[in-house]
């Protein structure tokens, strides 16, 4: 992204921001599946905008030919999401290192346990063996 188009955004996220743009719904495009959300709209009440996600484009259904707010809100959200979901890999990814340890944890002590029990069952063999049992 170059200086000016992350400007453009910057400034679109603005606007949203001032104008209270954010998502209003998602959903599928019936004929090809393709992503989509809806935001309000800052200049009609009771509109929305369809963002629809094409690759790694955000296509917006208004006539503004910069990045507009609708857009922009849609950015947020995919961000925020992605956010989310990285938070929750690393959660997971956490409680599975816990898991791991857990269970190397009752490995060793398990390991301990037999030892013990080794040198007990020895032990008595040697009683046994010397006749004293
Ligand atoms: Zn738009």
């Amino acid at each position: 992204m170059t200086t000016k188009q992350q400007s453009e955004l910057d400034h679109a996220i603005e606007r949203a921001a001032q104008h209270s743009i954010e998502v209003t719904g998602r959903g599928f495009r019936k004929s090809d599946h393709a992503v989509l959300f809806t935001t309000n709209s800052a200049s009609e009440e009771n509109r929305w905008h369809i963002v629809i996600v094409s690759g790694s484009r955000l296509v917006c259904d208004c006539r503004s030919r910069k990045i507009c707010a609708h857009r922009a809100a849609v950015h947020i959200e995919l961000t925020v999401a992605a956010a989310k979901r990285e938070a929750f890999a690393a959660r997971v990814a956490r409680s599975l290192e816990l898991d791991a340890d857990r269970a190397a944890a009752e490995e060793t002590a398990q390991a301990e346990r037999d030892a013990a029990n080794d040198r007990r069952d020895a032990d008595r063999w040697e009683l046994i063996d010397a006749g004293n049992w």
